[in-house]
């Protein structure tokens, strides 16, 4: 039977690949991004894979956006299944010249937003006693690197929080997870390969080499697709056992 599924920050990179494989599966979704063709990005996904969905250009730092998504598809759909917090944005420097107002956008969009879309489709998963919650956090929420002070806080944050959750959502059947990628080629990679060519005076292929795979054992960026099928098996009823962790997916990057 179709669920419907809510992926935040879905219409890019790894959220798009999301969305995708639960498509794929007839699931309903509601898309969410700030992509200015967002609301095409996830029309030319419902088209190719003949499934029911919303796009909602709610911003991750409004709260009041957030309500009103959850609520639109909650009166489309009946109700939100699986929620995927997956937007989110990075911005790299050293502590002493880090902008509060950069800080509090990470902290806003990777960490509290997830406090948000959760509230809002609790009590809909506790009364059908089925929901699972599922966070994109990152290695960067088990390890840290130098001059990521805000994305690194808020990944270690979301993963105590998923724990948390996990603990609170077990009496209902609902469920939390987080993944943790290592680096996935997207759009937030792109940005950040040419702001370490700035800084660091590399070539593209060595910021890539020495700067971002140095830190795998795998020297290969992760495929969006390896992310999304773990989501898709994250949601099944098989994982139902699975609940409270934190699932690296990192080229064995944290088991160094
Ligand atoms: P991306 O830039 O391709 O996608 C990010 C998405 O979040 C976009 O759709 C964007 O519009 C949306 N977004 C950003 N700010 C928003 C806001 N205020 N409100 C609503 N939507 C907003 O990046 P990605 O690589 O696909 O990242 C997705 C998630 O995966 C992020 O949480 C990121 O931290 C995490 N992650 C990425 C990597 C990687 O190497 N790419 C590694 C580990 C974790």
């Amino acid at each position: 039977m179709a669920k419907t599924v809510l992926i935040t920050g879905s219409t890019s990179g790894i959220g798009l690949g999301i969305a995708k494989v639960f498509a794929a599966q007839g699931h309903n979704i509601v898309f969410n991004g700030l992509e200015p063709n967002g609301a095409e990005i996830a029309q030319q996904v419902a088209d190719e894979f003949g499934i029911q969905h919303i796009f909602s250009p709610a911003n991750m730092l409004q709260p009041d956006n957030i309500k009103a998504m959850i609520a639109e598809a909650e009166a489309k759909f009946g109700g939100i299944d699986i929620l995927v917090n997956n937007a989110g944005i990075q911005f790299v420097s050293p502590i002493e010249d880090f902008p509060a107002d950069k800080w509090n956008a990470i902290i806003g969009i990777n960490l509290t937003a997830a406090f948000y879309t959760t509230q809002a489709v609790w009590k809909g998963m506790k009364a059908r006693k089925w929901g699972r919650i599922i966070n994109i956090a990152s290695a960067h929420g088990l390890v840290a690197s130098e001059f990521k002070s805000a994305y690194v806080a808020s990944k270690h944050g979301i993963i105590g929080f998923t724990k948390t959750i996990a603990l609170e959502g077990a009496p209902f059947g609902i469920t939390a997870n987080a993944i943790c990628p290592g680096y996935v080629h997207t759009p937030i990679i792109d940005k950040q390969i040419a702001d370490q060519m700035k800084t660091h005076n590399l070539s593209r292929e060595e910021v890539i080499e020495k700067v971002m795979l140095d830190k795998q054992a795998v020297k290969e960026f992760i495929p969006v697709d390896a992310i999304a099928q773990s989501v898709l098996y994250i949601a099944s009823d098989s994982a139902a056992q699975m609940t409270g962790i934190a699932l690296p997916i990192d080229g064995g990057w944290t088991a160094q």
